[in-house]
């Protein structure tokens, strides 16, 4: 457990605090017995005088040193071993010493001492002191400890003065023996200071728990905190920062010589989808399975992390090798595939995985995050719900796509781009209706480049605003220059859709050539619809009250084009051309596409069949009742100058290319929405 500084001080002040005040109470509680002591030595000295004095009649001469009579010797014997008295000394007035008890013994004179408290010349002044003090009737106690012998080890020298009716015979030095009394004095200290030091430590035990507590509740915060900050609070992977560290830190533990590792950029298909037509919510339950899927396809010690969006990532450890990850892979983009059961429906939303293979394909974290990405993207573009590796052809084509990207935006400045228009014809094949703008590149140095490949280019890298403007404004100024009866399609990007100004170009585009509202006609494709859906239709139906036409192009092609014409009051559908071409082929492409006019017609929208380019096919269509050719067979695109309108009808716009009668079917207002879902649903 980690304390911050604060902690420790605070830790660092009790302890001192505690310590200080111990080591107080030990002063004081020393002194204290000291005092005790000292004056249990001065009592006992102050007894032992006033025993001696009634039992020692010669005790004055034993001061003077005029002798030691045998009474007073015996009496003095006697005297030695009084209470806890071992011994004493008597010292005269001047403080010169006259007989010490251990003397006593042997039975002979006193020997002269040359011992003395406070005498002569280079006297000691403390001696001095204490001789003056006590013959003053003071007393003074020295406590002392006498290793030599044992069983005395603690005692005191009392001096106190001897004096007999108010005179002052000398002074005796009384030596207690105080073992005893420090022994139960100790044992005493020790109780007190045993039951000081339970308390203290239970006070401390109490407060160390507190303390504690308060760590682990601060640990559980700041855990709680570092797991908030590092995951995604909606799946519970790693979050973007934590996984950008993760990987940092695996390549610099591979440079110490720790695991191999890879990586995999995972990418769900349709999540958008999803999103937009089952609402946020149910977003959010196929994004938190997705992440238990994931993690139940990983290793212990493997790591999944959510970078935004529908976007995750799989950090692998000990493995570095393509056979050694593809059954991961694999079985990754088997899981993802699997339905989602989210608010009550079932979804597919499978999941493209792109990997990269540390050491291999990069060494640089950034790096290898961008090449995972582009094997993500090579993954996609093989057809979603598959994985790719890394290779360095993806390298060379991102380099190629970048150059394209930059020539594609100055196309548009250098007039490298063009329209050409593709006429369109009445159902007698003969009468001219009008043409659709299609858009040519012709590349300095590649050529002409077909649209296919550089719309996908301009959309994903938002060209597509400046190029749809550009194409929009050309061709409804090239339009109004052809006679009244003649309409122009535009084609128009989902992308075009995403600024809210489109109707206000589409405007401004009319206004600046002139063109009527009724002669341009607008193509949109299902791909928009399936994306922000009553955004789009607001923009729709603001396009078509101005008097605009709108088509739906490539129908046929998408998941549900029928739920799309029940929410749009559609102008024109128009048959993709891949049912023209079958129509030959396959009787049941007629069956669908004779359905298709049917219910058009039913709902009052006119039907336009695009790749037309045999007689056969033409005259299916023919049959069928479709209302408006268009194919090689009639005629290619081609450049502003070369048409020549011929078949076109003089006046206005041909009767039936907007009809009223539809309009009232729908109302301007168009229908609720329809229940259920228009995404990939199985
Ligand atoms: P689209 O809107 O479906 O355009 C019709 C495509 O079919 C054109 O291809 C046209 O040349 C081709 N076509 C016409 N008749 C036949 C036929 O009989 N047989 C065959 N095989 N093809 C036929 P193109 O010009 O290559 O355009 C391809 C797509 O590029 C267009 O499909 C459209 O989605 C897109 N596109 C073209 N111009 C623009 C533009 O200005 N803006 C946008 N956003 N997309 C454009
Ligand atoms: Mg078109
Ligand atoms: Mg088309």
């Amino acid at each position: 457990m980690e304390m911050r500084s604060a902690d420790w001080k605070t830790f660092a002040w009790w302890v001192t605090g505690i310590s200080v005040g111990a080591f107080f109470l030990a002063l004081v509680l020393r002194a204290e017995s000291q005092r005790q002591l000292e004056s249990s030595a001065t009592d006992t000295a102050s007894r032992w005088t006033q025993s001696a004095l009634p039992s020692v009649p010669d005790l004055e001469q034993v001061f003077t040193g005029s002798g030691l009579t045998p009474s007073a010797r015996e009496q003095l014997l006697r005297l030695r071993k009084v209470d806890d008295v071992f011994r004493f000394k008597l010292y005269d007035r001047s403080g010169r010493l006259v007989l010490v008890s251990d003397d006593l013994v042997a039975d002979r004179p006193l020997p002269r001492y040359d011992q003395s408290l406070g005498i002569g010349q280079g006297a000691d002044a403390q001696q001095v002191g204490i001789r003056d003090k006590v013959l003053a009737g003071g007393s003074h106690v020295e406590l002392r400890r006498h290793s030599d012998q044992p069983g005395l080890g603690v005692f005191s020298e009392a001096y106190v003065a001897v004096q007999r009716d108010g005179v002052v015979l000398g002074l005796v030095n009384v030596s207690v023996d105080q073992t005893r009394q420090v022994a139960t004095a100790r044992g005493a200290l020790l109780r007190i200071g045993g039951t000081l030091a339970l308390l203290l430590a239970v006070a401390l035990g109490v407060a160390g728990l507190q303390f504690w507590r308060r760590l682990r509740r601060q640990r559980l915060a700041v855990n709680r905190g570092q797991y908030i900050a590092n995951h995604d609070a909606l799946s519970g992977a790693l979050n973007r920062s934590s996984f950008n560290e993760l990987l940092r830190q695996a390549a610099w533990r591979r440079a110490e010589g720790g695991p191999v590792f890879a990586l995999m950029c995972i990418d769900l298909d349709y999540f958008k989808e999803v999103n937009d037509s089952l609402g946020h919510d149910a977003g959010d339950e196929v994004l938190r399975v997705a992440r238990q899927r994931l993690n139940s396809c990983v290793r212990e010690g493997d790591h999944v992390a959510r970078l935004g969006g529908d976007e995750f990532a799989v950090v692998l450890f000990g493995s570095s090798t393509e056979a050694a990850l593809t059954p991961l892979a694999q079985r990754i983009v088997h899981a993802l595939a699997q339905v989602y059961d989210v608010a009550g429906q079932q979804v597919r939303c499978g999941g493209s995985v792109g990997v990269a293979i540390h050491g291999v394909d990069a060494v640089d974290p950034d790096e290898l995050l961008g090449k995972a990405d582009l094997a993500l993207y090579r993954a996609k573009a093989n057809g979603r719900a598959t994985f790719s590796f890394y290779d360095v052809a993806m390298d060379r084509q991102m380099q190629a796509r970048r150059e394209l990207t930059r020539d594609l935006r100055e196309a548009v400045s250098t007039g490298q781009l063009t329209l050409h228009y593709q006429p369109l014809f009445a159902s007698d094949a003969r009468t001219l209706t009008g043409y659709e703008a299609l858009l040519r590149w012709n590349h300095p140095a590649r050529g002409e480049i077909p649209p296919a490949e550089f719309i996908p280019l301009a959309e994903e890298t938002g060209v597509i605003n400046q190029i749809g403007l550009w194409v929009l404004r050309g061709a409804c100024r090239e339009a109004a220059g052809w006679p009244a009866s003649l309409t122009v399609a535009v084609n128009l990007s989902a992308l075009q859709f995403a600024g809210n100004n489109l109707v206000q170009l589409v405007a401004e585009a009319l206004a600046d050539s002139g063109l009527a509202p009724q002669r341009l006609e607008l193509e949109i494709t299902e791909s928009l619809l399936m994306s922000n859906t009553d955004q789009v239709l607001g923009v729709l139906r603001a396009l078509s009250r101005m008097g605009v036409t709108i088509a739906m192009d490539d129908f046929g092609t998408g998941y549900s084009s029928l739920a799309y014409l029940w929410r749009f009051p559609f102008d024109k559908v128009k048959i993709d051309r891949a049912f023209t071409h079958n129509l030959g082929h396959d009787e049941k492409v007629a069956l669908i596409v004779q359905s298709i006019i049917s219910l058009a017609h039913s709902l009052d929208i006119r039907v336009n069949a695009e790749g037309v380019e045999t007689a056969s096919q033409m005259a299916a269509l023919q049959d069928g009742g479709c209302d408006e050719l268009q194919g090689f067979l009639l005629g290619r695109p081609g450049p502003a100058a070369s048409l020549t309108h011929l078949g076109h009808v003089d006046g206005d716009l041909v009767p039936g290319q907007r009809t009223e009668a539809r309009r009232s079917l729908f109302g301007t207002i168009p229908p609720p929405l329809p229940p259920g879902r228009t995404g990939p649903i199985v």
